[in-house]
């Protein structure tokens, strides 16, 4: 029977997230290794705490007046998105979700947009995707409040259709603005609508992942280091070995970019 199968598929990929990348990854270290993390984290609503330049000078100053906050400038943000009209999506929706986590963060997460928990809870990647998100996350070595997460768009289309070109123009605008503000140190980029609306392309994941693009911060802003991945929903639905590896290769790739870690069993894989 149908049923059945879905069932035992969902409950096998349950049981597997659960070890994310066992077999030829992570597990292992005790978390608060990692470097740069800080244990005192001011959230932006709906925002949380990995730290830049709270213990040590930042290395990668951000282009914003030193006087500024992000904390507040994040939250004034947030209040926007929580107006916005500009596309039909603002009429459909349950609540915005304008992104969330560490404002100091040295590393930002974008997905597509927001599904229905996201759309009930006003918060980004808390459904099944989100779940794996967590594990990929965990598997670093970091915590889902060490980073910030946002989507390029902060509504949810009906449906959980692809993002339309006008609603990522109109929408676009906010998360450039985050990520002016949290000027983070790697951007990751989940999945295709994320990473080619990032980077201005139209080629396929498969050809963006893997290797370090550039996204453009503006004019007089020095470009920020992007690395494309599978996003999480597409790997659950394609639970392979192979594409976990992917995966788990990316984020490799940001570890020792910025300096951090790399979980012991996932150093050889
Ligand atoms: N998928 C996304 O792209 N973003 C979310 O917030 C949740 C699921």
């Amino acid at each position: 029977m149908v049923q059945d199968v879905d069932l035992n598929k969902v409950v096998r990929q349950h049981l597997e997230m659960e070890d994310f990348f066992t077999g030829f990854a992570v597990k292992g270290k005790a978390r608060g290794q990692g470097a740069a993390r800080v244990e005192e984290v001011h959230c932006v609503e709906g925002v949380p705490p990995p730290q830049r330049g709270q213990d040590a000078p930042d290395t990668q100053e951000p282009s914003r007046a030193s006087n500024s906050d992000p904390v507040k400038e994040l939250e004034a943000i947030a209040a926007e998105v929580g107006q916005c009209r500009q596309c039909e999506l603002g009429a459909s929706r349950t609540n915005a979700v304008p992104g969330e986590g560490n404002p100091r963060t040295r590393i930002l997460f974008v997905g597509e947009a927001p599904g229905a928990d996201e759309d009930a809870q006003g918060r980004p990647f808390v459904g099944r995707a989100g779940q794996l998100l967590e594990k990929i996350i965990g598997a670093c070595d970091l915590k889902r409040e060490d980073v910030f997460i946002a989507n390029i768009l902060k509504c949810r289309p009906p449906d959980n259709r692809d993002p339309r070109p006008e609603e990522i123009i109109n929408c676009l605008p906010f998360l450039q603005r985050q990520i002016e503000i949290l000027n983070p140190e790697v951007i990751v980029a989940l999945g295709a609508h994320a990473a080619r609306t990032l980077l201005n392309t139209n080629k396929p994941i498969g050809q963006l992942r893997g290797e370090f693009q550039e996204y453009s911060n503006g004019i007089g802003r020095p470009p920020i280091k992007l690395m494309a991945t599978y996003h999480p929903a597409y790997l659950l639905r394609n639970y392979t070995p192979d594409n976990r590896r992917r995966v788990w290769e990316d984020m490799k790739k940001v570890l020792v970019e910025l300096g951090l870690p790399v979980p012991e069993r996932g150093k050889g894989s």
